[in-house]
């Protein structure tokens, strides 16, 4: 028997450091009270361990910074454009690509493009800004995710499928001509991360092929759930990432890319696709917002980094490492009795702050409340998605919570050392042990819109 190591470790070591903010516990409550218990109010050098996002936060490599001295800064036809370009068309296969300097440009490039007012875009969970730009251009975002991928607690190996008995009759009921697009998000990040089977992909794509209508995927973090579609679905074991990733990509017409995800660079995303006529048409909306084509937003650095960051993540042993940290750290709560959606995604996990916090209720948002607390026992910056970031008011008044009230800690990309997740395990199940001294909390500001981002809070006499 050869040497099997019971976990996967990181397949790099650490050539920079940045040291972390190590603060003290008095002075962790002075900056929560400063920053009214909203982690997003928080100074970056206040925290030790930032787990607020995956987004933009990951390291690069040694090869990544040092293509960077090659970036070709022309204006038009720069050098790096091209090599990008080959890397996107490489793993995707589509005919056109136009480089936007984040997802959410490439999305507003691609629905402007549409002028389809009063029309529905299907998704199996549209992200937030995808939803925002659709809803910008006057059409609906419509989530058509499974049943299974709705309940958190239920073990599913791909929790973000879209459900397709559902897609059918949408396009039945509201016809063709009203649906300009339907849109797969790889992995769903709506649920940390939930992965999206092959099957799926071949499904959605036969229904829209079978009525012409175009099929894009919102593919973040398409190579975990090429990693995914790997571990998980009959058939793959043995195929490369690249090749389950290129797979995925030839059921789809297009896509939408940040880059600050499985781009693995800090800035950057593109635009996909092979319809002629499209690309025409956004490429021409974009030159106002994002730039000429070949550089769209990006110095000729970015595109640089962007190149060799594509060819890196689909390394199966850097793959490989990604999942089985984020499992390894679902694992540790698990069994310090903390409930966490199952299974573990592909960038985060969640915990389920109601269900550990029992006595606290929805209206006093148990999700911030253990946010602020892990912060002020530990400088662990996390972030809540509940009722704060979800609850929707009705017209009568009355407010309807989130679904669930959880707390997401998302995992940068290369960035943390098992030591560091094993600090997180740890400082969890102090909270979890002394959960009983963690109150509510209470507004004391109450942005109107997008209020978890500048809200105050302050903790409710127990
Ligand atoms: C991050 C993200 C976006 C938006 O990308 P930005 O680079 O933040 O503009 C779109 N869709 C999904 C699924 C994302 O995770």
């Amino acid at each position: 028997m050869s040497f099997q190591p019971t976990f996967a470790i990181e397949p790099f070591r650490i050539k920079s450091v940045e040291p972390l903010g190590i603060t003290t516990l008095e002075q962790r409550r002075t900056v929560l009270e400063r920053a009214g218990l909203n982690t997003f109010l928080i100074r970056a050098e206040e925290v030790l361990i930032d787990l607020l996002t995956d987004s933009g936060t990951g390291a690069m490599s040694a090869a990544q910074w040092s293509a960077m001295m090659l970036g070709d800064e022309s204006y038009a036809g720069s050098r790096s454009f091209f090599k990008f370009e080959a890397q996107v068309k490489r793993i995707t296969r589509f005919r056109h690509m136009l480089p936007t300097h984040q997802g959410r440009s490439a999305e507003n490039i691609l629905f402007g493009s549409m002028q389809r007012p009063g029309s529905i875009i299907p998704s199996n969970s549209h992200f937030d800004t995808t939803r925002a730009n659709i809803e910008l251009q006057g059409m609906e975002a419509c989530d058509l995710l499974v049943e299974e991928g709705k309940h958190p607690m239920l073990e599913h190996p791909f929790k973000g499928n879209l459900d397709v008995v559902k897609l059918d009759s949408l396009i039945t009921e509201v016809g063709v001509s009203h649906i300009p697009m339907v849109m797969i998000t790889v992995t769903n990040n709506a649920g940390g991360g939930q992965p999206v089977s092959m099957a799926n992909l071949r499904e959605v794509s036969r229904i829209c092929r079978s009525h012409k209508i175009p099929f894009f995927i919102d593919a973040c973090r398409f190579a975990e759930n090429a990693m995914f579609i790997k571990l998980r679905e009959g058939g793959y074991q043995d195929k490369t990432p690249l090749e389950i990733a290129q797979e995925m990509f030839s059921y789809a017409d297009g896509c939408t890319m940040s880059a600050k995800k499985d781009g693995l660079v800090n800035i950057g995303g593109f635009l996909a696709m092979n319809d002629q006529d499209l690309y025409e048409r956004c490429r021409n909306r974009m030159v106002p917002i994002e730039g000429f084509p070949t550089y769209g937003g990006l110095a000729g650095y970015d595109m640089e980094a962007l190149a060799v960051g594509l060819q890196e993540v689909l390394d199966e042993s850097y793959l490989r490492y990604r999942l089985e940290n984020i499992e390894y750290l679902g694992k540790k709560f698990l069994a310090a009795g903390v409930p966490i959606v199952r299974p573990t995604g592909g960038h985060a996990v969640f915990i389920d702050a109601g269900a550990l916090l029992p006595h606290i209720p929805w209206q006093q948002f148990p999700g911030t409340a253990l946010c602020a607390y892990l912060y002020e026992i530990s400088g662990i910056r996390s972030c809540e998605i509940g009722s704060v970031l979800f609850a929707s008011k009705n017209r009568d008044g009355s407010v309807t919570p989130a679904p669930n009230e959880l707390l997401r800690l998302a995992i940068p990309r290369r960035v943390y050392t098992h030591s560091h997740l094993d600090y997180v395990a740890e400082a969890v199940a102090y909270a979890a042990e002394h959960k009983k001294k963690i109150r509510g909390v209470a507004f004391t500001y109450e942005p109107p819109v997008l209020r978890h981002f500048m809200a105050r809070f302050k903790w409710v006499e127990s």
